[in-house]
């Protein structure tokens, strides 16, 4: 079975240099691609290495909304730099979130657009972060015309009568193992009310991991033990939205695989560029 991972941090201290341990793992759960996202202008050159390193795996690059007060000014070129650099890199994580301490939404939205409008310039797809802000997104998305790159929501956790509009405009939505919490059921539910052809996994891995009674992989941080999602929790994507849409798993692992490359890795590319 082939899975691809359509958001992680694969790059991030806490996964990278212990990777030997964790790919064999990853891999034997079916994880055969995957789109590592970087989250500011410090962290984007670890993302170039841990593609370089590993060519299954797709870089892109963004601020995300946590990050956007400590952007710098360069940013803008740094970035539009990067997707031409590469034809394989998509933009993210960027987005809009209410519920970080001290957020500033105008100045998030502003963040947002301007790099919405660069992957635009380059025609690649976004991967969208939305926490307690989904009404100030439509707004920011409300004048723009269906974004033909395509789009992902990570961890959809907005209004399911909103996903019509979203779908409209463009856009992808991913199920995360962090869904297996008995809490998050209204979102789990809320995938049996997409088209089948808009829906992938994810794991955000090294963060959000399941339950631990839905944990099979235990992994810790070596520097200060939280607990870390394992990227073979892919699979464990799977089997929930496999149960929640009432469908066998090697099914929706091909659907999965399908609607990650029209999203990520569309025809017709050049791979060559890197
Ligand atoms: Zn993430």
């Amino acid at each position: 079975m082939k899975l691809c991972d359509a958001h992680t941090h694969y790059h991030f201290p806490a996964l990278a240099p212990r990777w030997a341990e964790i790919w064999p793992v990853a891999r034997q759960a079916g994880v055969s691609a995957a789109v590592v996202n970087g989250t500011c202008e410090a962290d984007w050159p670890d993302v170039a290495a841990f593609v370089r390193q590993h060519p299954w795996a797709r870089p892109a690059y963004g601020i995300h909304p946590w990050q956007a007060p400590r952007r710098g000014a360069g940013w803008e070129q740094d970035l539009s730099d990067r997707l031409a650099a590469d034809s394989r890199a998509s933009v993210g994580e960027i987005g809009l979130d209410a519920w970080v301490e001290g957020h500033d939404l105008a100045d998030q939205t502003t963040l947002l657009l301007r790099q919405w409008e660069v992957a635009r310039d380059h025609q690649r797809p976004v991967t969208v972060h939305c926490v307690r802000a989904w009404e100030p997104l439509r707004q920011a998305l409300r004048r723009m015309p269906p974004y033909l790159p395509g789009f992902l929501i990570h961890a959809y956790n907005g209004p399911p009568e909103w996903i019509p509009w979203f779908v409209e405009k463009g856009a992808y939505f991913s199920f995360p193992p962090y869904f297996l919490l008995e809490r998050k059921r209204p979102q789990r539910d809320a995938f049996r009310l997409m088209p089948p052809e808009r829906i992938l996994i994810e794991t955000d891995a090294p963060e959000l991991s399941p339950p631990p009674e839905h944990n099979p992989h235990h992994l810790t941080d070596i520097q200060d033990g939280r607990p870390l999602n394992h990227p073979a929790n892919l699979l464990v994507a799977l089997h929930s939205l496999a149960g929640t849409l009432d469908r066998e798993a090697g099914d929706v692992a091909t659907l999965t695989t399908q609607n990650w490359e029209r999203l990520f890795a569309p025809s017709g590319e050049d791979n060559g560029s890197r």
